[in-house]
């Protein structure tokens, strides 16, 4: 078996001694549950109408801090899926009632993580490429509860997989051209991203935006911001954007945001998803860095 063939049975593997295989024909549609909107925007690209995918993370949340609701908790007991991204990012998967008894399966297995001061970097889903891997096990596990429709789930991983595939070429001609390899950011969200590209995040908050920096490490931010000729320091919508002003005054940057995807506006649901969202980061790094 080849290394895409192990990655796209292993969770099929994993899951089939957990959950039973359910008989399709006699159901509509399979109800799915993701823990925030990557996952959100992968489980539909390869569902499609075959699902109800119902995000837990609410419109305009991020998921480091979100601990879904009991009804939630009582919706998921009845779900054909539950999807997390795992590495630490959703914490209340620790804390589900001992009588729950459905299997949460991770979209990120097989995927090589990284650290950030020790700690696993859940951000996975920044690079594109990675994002297939999650499509690829998202259709495993769709496929281990609903099998007839497998290829029909494989088709849409295959459509999928083209679309990404062009994301990350487009990145990687963009990026190629920067003058400037640093970037600022608010939440150490785009470390895969940045190593992916060639680039490196300086970063004023840590892993999670509520990890707030100290005097020293604001400092350090701004010595930084002088040494690499930084012009632009990103911030992001679902955090508060005080302390990128502050280091914007300071160093006579202007501020811009920096979407990592963790949950968008209920206005922004209507019309972005994950492409979308990244070509536009793209065109923000492309001034931001190019000049
Ligand atoms: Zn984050």
């Amino acid at each position: 078996m080849n290394r895409k063939s192990v990655l796209m049975f292993l969770p099929v593997m994993l899951l089939a001694s957990c959950s039973g295989t359910k008989d399709s024909a006699s159901k509509d549609k399979l109800t799915i549950y993701t823990s925030f909107y990557p996952i959100y925007d992968f489980a539909t690209r390869i569902a499609k109408d075959k699902a109800t995918v119902i995000n837990i993370t609410p419109a305009g949340s991020e998921p480091h801090d979100y601990a879904p609701t009991t009804k939630e908790v009582l919706g998921m007991e009845d779900a054909d899926l539950i999807l997390v991204n795992g590495l630490g990012l959703e914490n209340w998967t620790d804390s589900l009632p001992e009588s729950f008894n459905k299997k949460v399966a991770t979209v990120t297995d097989g995927i090589e993580t990284e650290k950030i001061n020790g700690t696993v970097d859940p951000h996975v889903w920044l690079n594109p490429l990675n994002a297939i891997k999650e499509m690829e096990n998202i259709t495993s596990y769709l496929i281990s509860v609903d099998n007839i429709n497998a290829e029909y789930y494989k088709g849409n991983l295959d459509d999928a997989t083209y679309l990404f595939t062009s994301l990350d070429n487009s990145f990687k001609e963009t990026t190629a051209a920067f003058t400037n390899k640093h970037i600022v950011v608010s939440h150490a969200a785009f470390g895969y991203l940045c190593n992916h590209y060639d680039l490196e995040q300086i970063y004023v908050d840590g892993i999670s935006p509520d990890d707030e920096p100290t005097a020293k490490a604001l400092e350090e931010v701004i010595a930084n911001v002088k040494k690499y000729n930084i012009t632009t320091i990103f911030s992001e919508e679902l955090v508060s954007s005080e302390i990128a002003e502050s280091i914007a005054k300071k160093t006579g940057c202007r501020v811009e945001t920096l979407n990592p995807l963790e949950g968008l506006s209920e206005d922004e649901l209507q019309y972005e998803d994950y492409v979308s969202v990244m070509v536009n980061n793209m065109q923000k790094l492309k001034a931001a860095c190019e000049e």
